[in-house]
């Protein structure tokens, strides 16, 4: 570490700096930072690229981001067919549909689906020749120290990096280490989701269904060759169980579903007895400060908008390539630019986590007939 590295407030280029997490905000976080001349490392708790999930939606500025990555055209050769939207009662009558919307490239309303796993292999691809990424390797423990970060990683091994940018998600553990063990900034949004995606095709490509009673929803998304099974159900208070134990998060949606009717018990019996789901409470992160000290947060982990939202992977970019803009005009005053970062970016994301949670209670397992008809007077308002 240079003596100017060493001087409270500054970093120069060529400084090594730690990026924590290899999804959307990792990954592109150290792309950015490579271009800035830093040397880059990359930690990803899992053991490659963590793939499944849905299908991430790419919207205007998450494009210009990667317009300036050069990813562009990568992204748009490989994003699936705008789909049509069917909003149907609990026994499969359709109540509202929306067609898909096509839109024109370089054109106001330009926004792309991709395929979550082809979207991280885009950004791998990237970013791979100009950093080092080690897997299965988490921090344990952060320390400021002079002029930098003291990292002790879980193997036991210790180094000193410039910088640490926490990019490991809704549950960072960056974030716990420095601002404060447990849910610290976790925002619970009433609702639960669960997330399964099984081979084949059952209902027609490019199209989303969604079934709704009170207080439960059914998603089924179509694809060419595979499809989504979502359960989303409304609770008032945490359930409490133990986030390991996968049989009783299966459990907990089974009991909750299996006399909705219509489709439900045919898509419980695909969902199968695999541990291979996502089930979670549906968070947003809301922090006072997206940064302390030498220590920043990109992505879900400072400012998760939640699933609600259809724009995590969108937002991580737009996090990054805000980032590197700041240090662009502050050069080694990382103070200044993790400022400047947050100033930029703050009012965006509140003004997004005030429209997806507003959004997710209304239209996602609605908890009262109350708010199932306001739900259908926003969709009549939302077809005109
Ligand atoms: C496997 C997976 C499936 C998902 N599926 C859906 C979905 O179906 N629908 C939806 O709306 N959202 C889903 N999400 C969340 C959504 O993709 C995020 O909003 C979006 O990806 C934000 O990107 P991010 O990089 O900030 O965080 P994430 O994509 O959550 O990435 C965080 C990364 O950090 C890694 N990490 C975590 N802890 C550590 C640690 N201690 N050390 C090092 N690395 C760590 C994780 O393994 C992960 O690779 C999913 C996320 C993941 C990881």
């Amino acid at each position: 570490m240079t003596r100017q590295e060493k001087r409270a407030g500054t970093v120069a280029s060529g400084a090594r700096v730690l990026v924590s997490g290899a999804s959307f905000a990792g990954l592109a976080t150290g792309w950015w930072l490579a271009r800035l001349g830093y040397r880059v490392t990359i930690v990803e708790i899992a053991p490659g690229l963590r793939k499944g999930g849905t299908p991430v939606d790419i919207k205007p500025g998450a494009i210009e981001g990667l317009r300036r990555m050069g990813l562009l055209e990568a992204v748009r050769a490989r994003s699936l067919p705008p789909r049509r939207i069917e909003v149907r009662n609990g026994d499969g009558t359709v109540a509202f549909a929306f067609p898909p919307r096509p839109f024109v490239p370089d054109g106001p309303d330009e926004q792309y689906e991709i395929d979550r796993d082809m979207l991280l292999d885009v950004l791998f691809e990237a970013v791979a020749p100009d950093v080092e990424i080690r897997f299965g390797r988490s921090i344990a423990q952060l320390e400021e120290v002079e002029g930098g970060v003291s990292v002790r990683f879980e193997d036991g091994e210790r180094q000193v990096f410039a910088l640490v940018f926490g990019c490991d998600g809704m549950r960072s553990r960056t974030r716990r280490l420095v601002f404060g063990e447990g849910d610290t900034g976790l925002y619970f949004l009433k609702k639960y989701g669960f997330l399964k995606v099984v081979p084949g095709r059952i209902i027609e490509p490019d199209v989303t269904q969604i079934y709704t009673v009170k207080g439960r929803s059914v998603m089924v998304n179509g694809y060419s060759d595979k499809t989504d099974i979502g359960f989303g159900f409304h609770a008032e208070e945490e359930l409490e169980y133990d986030y390991r134990d996968k049989a009783r998060k299966r459990r907990l949606v089974i009991e909750r579903f299996e006399r909705m009717g219509g489709r439900t018990a045919e898509l419980l019996d695909m969902i199968g007895s695999d541990d291979d789901f996502y089930f979670d409470k549906i968070c947003q992160v809301r922090l006072s400060a997206w940064s302390r000290g030498r220590v920043v947060l990109v992505g879900d982990a400072g400012y998760c908008l939640s699933p609600f939202a259809g724009m995590g992977g969108s937002m991580a970019i737009m996090g990054a390539v805000a980032l590197h803009d700041a240090f662009r005009r502050h050069g080694s005053d990382f103070m200044a630019a993790f400022r400047e970062y947050e100033a930029t970016l703050r009012p965006f994301v509140e003004k997004e986590q005030e429209h997806a949670a507003d959004f997710g209670r209304v239209m996602f397992a609605p908890e009262s007939d109350e708010v199932l008809e306001e739900r259908d007077r926003r969709l009549r308002e939302m077809r005109r």
